[in-house]
């Protein structure tokens, strides 16, 4: 089997460094399949943080003035380095986060084609030449690195995210303090060594570990750091929006999502469970764009209920590096008992269990795919987010009635919908309050498209010709005397 000990980074890069914590403490990291350590990685705090910071913020001077064409090159070759070790780093991935083995790989993928793409995108990112009022003057509209950037990553996606935050920050200029989530720490470590690999300068990316809170509190007090991009809960999400007012940062925000699929009488049946299954099992139902809600119009209720119940049932549930599992362990015992409380919670109202319903024979963090029906709004699911196996299917009977119930949260993130009529499609569009919307599709994420959330789902976009944005700034120049 393909191993990965060659990118299994156990201490943090720093200014170039790969150091331990002041303190010599560490973290142990498991594998939430077998529960058994992986390794540790270091229990870095504030003092640490503010090294990274430093370094970052010196790499700056000197990266944030390259020749384009230089950064281009380093990041074709790290887009070619991804390539290249593409199962070490889907083994690394499906190892520390659970999910199979096939999706991992398909991460590692993605996570090259965003590299690609901001290598690509960032020799377009063009300024602008503003017709003057007079003739005596020319008005220049410039773009410029936004100077050192914050990331901060979660554990569901420990190597994409990363990917959207570092293609567009190091394509545009700018140095990188990251912070990875403490369950998955060694996909976003990997990046260091890949980055280091590849001739990325001392500095320019810095990876540190540790305790969320003295890392991120370091990362929002610093002046020096003009930017924070964080994927997370909408609940920490809004701590740090607080946070950044200090020192007024921009911010962009990934964050928790309740996504609706609605399928209406009229959709294709076999193409929604197909895209029922992914939108919602995908890693476990531990994605933000997953569904959380599944609205299913009454007149193909029962048949749309009875094909989703016989896919969900097929689901090979197991480690995830093994060949043919579609379902892996949940990231942790918590993740399994929020799964359980929801369930319980829909069965006290009145729901029912057509499918799974409780802990996986397997053992652990495993849980069966679940599916529920006769859900309704009073449901704790129908405002928070699920993140797990669970399906939640809620009745519907009018296009109006759909939609409302589809907004009814303050969330805005993802929405699925399946029909036929394509003026309902148009209505859909207008209608839905979300940020990123599949018809007839379950799996829509790609780096050519903007990736973000409306209401409290975030702010900013990731992917696209947008999503440069964030890490340019723009200076206005006045030339008169002309
Ligand atoms: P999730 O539920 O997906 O783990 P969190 O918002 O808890 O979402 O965590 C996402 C990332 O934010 C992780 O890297 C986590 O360590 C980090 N994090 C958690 N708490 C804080 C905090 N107080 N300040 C900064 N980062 C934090």
């Amino acid at each position: 089997m393909t191993d990965f000990t060659s990118y299994l980074q156990q201490s943090n890069l720093i200014g170039g460094a790969w150091v331990g914590a002041d303190s010599g403490k560490t973290i142990d990291v498991t594998n939430p399949a077998t529960g058994e350590v992986i390794g540790t990685v270091p229990n870095c705090g504030a003092e640490e943080s503010n090294r990274a910071i430093a370094a970052a913020s010196d790499a700056f001077r000197s990266w944030s003035k390259t020749d384009l064409l230089y950064r281009v090159k380093l990041l074709q070759g790290l887009h070619d380095a991804l390539m290249d070790n593409q199962e070490a780093l889907a083994l690394l991935l499906t190892t520390e986060q659970g999910k199979p083995l096939f999706e991992a790989r398909g991460e590692i993928a993605i996570c090259a084609a965003y590299v690609r793409w901001f290598a690509e995108e960032i020799r377009r990112a063009k300024g602008e030449i503003v017709p003057s009022p007079s003739q005596d003057r020319r008005l220049l509209v410039t773009r410029h690195p936004v100077g050192v950037v914050g990331a901060i990553t979660p554990w569901n996606f420990p190597s994409s995210m990363l990917a959207r935050k570092l293609g567009p920050a190091l394509a545009a200029g700018c140095t990188v303090v990251a912070k990875p989530a403490t369950a998955t720490p060694y996909s976003g470590l990997a990046w260091g060594k890949l980055c280091e690999e590849v001739g990325f300068p001392a500095g320019v990316v810095n990876i540190v570990t540790g305790s969320a809170r003295a890392i991120g509190g370091a990362i929002m007090e610093s002046p020096e750091i003009r930017k924070v991009t964080f994927t997370g809960s909408t609940e920490i999400g809004k701590q740090l929006i607080r946070q950044s007012a200090a020192t007024v940062k921009k911010v962009s925000m990934e964050l928790g999502g309740n996504a609706p699929f609605i399928v209406f009488d009229d959709a294709d049946l076999d193409a929604a469970v197909e895209g029922a299954m992914i939108a919602k099992f995908r890693n476990m139902g531990q994605t933000c764009v997953c569904t959380n809600r599944f609205y299913v119009q009454s007149g193909i209720h029962d048949a749309f209920v009875a094909k989703l119940k016989e896919a969900t049932a097929a689901l090979v549930v197991g480690n995830g590096v093994e060949e043919g599992v579609q379902q892996g362990p949940m990231i942790d015992m918590a993740a399994v008992e929020k799964v359980e409380e929801f369930i319980s919670d829909a069965i006290g109202k009145g729901a029912t269990i057509v499918e799974g319903g409780k802990r996986h024979g397997n053992g652990g963090t495993f849980f069966e795919p679940t599916v529920v029906t006769g859900a309704t709004a009073d449901m704790a699911f129908a405002t928070e987010e699920i993140f797990g196996p669970l399906a939640a299917v809620f009745k519907f009977e009018e296009e109006d009635e759909a939609i409302a119930a589809a907004n009814a949260t303050d969330f805005g993130l993802a929405a699925y919908a399946y029909t036929r009529d394509v003026g309902r499609v148009f209505r859909l569009n207008d209608g839905l309050e979300y940020g990123l919307i599949g018809i007839n599709a379950g799996l829509i994420t790609t780096v050519e498209a903007p990736f973000g959330g409306l209401k409290e789902s975030g702010m900013g976009k990731e992917g696209g010709s947008q999503g440069l944005d964030d890490y340019l700034e723009t200076k206005y120049v006045c030339v008169a005397g002309v």
